[in-house]
């Protein structure tokens, strides 16, 4: 299982939520770029008791993601997915349909 996040063309940043021009080289075409996990870097848990994360991937990109099966703590090593109900064990959210891409 992976995640589907935005890759630049130009500069080859990774980045999520998908942009409509690059952060760090204004560059305005991107590919699809698959990630399979992440280390946990900060958690925040909000009123309703869902867990929020910041977690760094591979390619060094810092993405927002919902935690869901379980509880982690920094520096831990999750999976990555686009699927909210995937099962088992505990992963990391990240809202991709191919409609949000823009
Ligand atoms: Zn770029």
């Amino acid at each position: 299982m992976s995640a589907t996040v935005q890759q630049c063309t130009a500069c080859s940043s990774v980045m999520f939520p998908f942009r409509l021009f690059c952060p760090y080289c204004g560059h305005w075409e991107f590919a699809d770029h698959q990630v399979d996990d992440a280390v946990v870097e900060e958690t925040t848990t909000l009123a309703d008791g869902a867990v929020i994360a910041t977690v760094v991937c591979g390619a060094g990109a810092r993405l927002i993601a919902r935690i869901v099966g379980g509880e982690v703590s920094q520096g831990d090593k999750v999976a990555l997915s686009n699927e909210p109900d995937r099962e088992p064990g505990v992963f990391a959210y990240i809202p991709f349909t191919p409609e949000s891409r823009y």
